[in-house]
């Protein structure tokens, strides 16, 4: 992954004979959080402060045993895409494929999100997609709080790296690691949200849509919403 200087475009402009749409309703404002006063690490010769790129980031998540998941995993999986990308995704935790792959949303739940994106115009390869947890909990089981304390640098290191126009946050561990809070998904849906000043949108998990697909049609409305920003849409 080289980091590329240009953030990647918008993939669709308007047909010139496209009918003209009613404007879009005005986006509910929602939690807005800044990045801690002292960084993300208080030490002051932070190693991820020193990693220029996602590239040098990467060994750094791999040697990584600030927790117990480095010692059951097999592969780390930090994340791939565009390093270019308006829009990043962030998902919970690697499961079983992506542990065996080293690669985020490689499984059915992966296979469902490309579907998402597809709606909204987006290839995969257009997007950035991470995880809050880099390495994969035994079992799936959720991820602990020590856990996200300890992977959680690593994320936000990714996206001030990635600076993207905005970030898709599927399901709850993703939104309370991003945002601080402890609301429930129905609550923090719906709202643009701002993390560290960027744009960012909740919605269901894609491994919850596996479970219930009566909460696809909401996703889907979430999805719009984030791409009404991605192509520029002022919030
Ligand atoms: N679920 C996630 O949250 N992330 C993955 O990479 C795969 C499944």
């Amino acid at each position: 992954m080289v980091p590329s200087p240009q953030k990647s475009e918008p993939v669709s402009t308007p047909h010139p004979k496209a009918k003209a749409q009613p404007p879009a309703a005005p986006l509910p404002t929602g939690i807005s959080v800044d990045a801690p006063a002292g960084g993300d690490d208080l030490f002051a010769a932070d190693p991820l402060r020193q990693c220029a790129t996602l590239d040098a980031l990467a060994p750094l998540i791999e040697a990584c045993r600030k927790c117990q998941l480095g010692h059951s995993r097999q592969h780390s999986v930090p994340g791939e895409g565009d390093p270019g990308a308006g829009l990043v995704v962030v998902g919970e935790a690697p499961g079983a494929t992506e542990d065996e792959t080293g690669r985020p949303f490689v499984g059915r739940a992966g296979q469902l999100l490309v579907d998402i994106l597809k709606a909204i115009g987006l290839a995969r390869e257009q997007v950035f997609i991470c995880n809050v947890l880099k390495c994969r909990p035994p079992g799936n089981r959720d991820p602990e709080p020590l856990e996200v304390g300890a992977c959680s640098p690593y994320l936000h290191r990714q996206l001030e790296l990635l600076g993207p126009r905005v970030i898709l946050a599927m399901g709850r561990p993703a939104a309370h690691a991003l945002l601080g809070s402890n609301a429930s998904l129905n609550e923090l849906r719906g709202k643009v949200h701002r993390y560290r000043g960027i744009p960012l949108i909740v919605t269901y998990h894609p491994a919850a849509l596996l479970r219930n697909p009566h909460w696809k049609r909401p996703t889907w409305d979430d999805v719009r919403i984030a791409r009404r920003i991605y192509d520029g849409e002022r919030v």
